[in-house]
């Protein structure tokens, strides 16, 4: 029997991308390096920082196709999984700051 790792999203920031605000914001890792980016539910704007939602250097969902971890350049950001609860807090956040 397999559970699945909740995914997490970011509590009281709007999506600064495209979507207009639209979009959660969902916590995932890379499964080699655990560097852990946000990726918006709406459309799949990958921002790379998740303490700073940078739009300058967010990945648009059309540059997203055969982009690679932004930390190790060796996976494929849709091979990212689930972050972890640890993982997030390990960047700083509460656990009032994510659902
Ligand atoms: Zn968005
Ligand atoms: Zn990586």
């Amino acid at each position: 029997m397999q559970i699945d790792a909740p995914t997490w999203h970011l509590r009281h920031t709007p999506c600064p991308c495209v979507c207009g605000g639209e979009g959660s914001l969902a916590f995932l890792t890379c499964p080699q390096c655990s560097a852990v980016v946000l990726v918006c539910d709406e459309v799949g704007t990958t921002f790379i920082d998740p303490r700073s939602l940078q739009v300058s250097t967010a990945l648009s969902a059309l540059s997203l196709s055969g982009a690679q971890c932004p930390s190790c350049q060796h996976v494929p950001l849709s091979s990212f999984e689930p972050a972890s609860s640890s993982q997030i807090q390990a960047l700083g956040f509460t656990p009032a700051e994510y659902r």
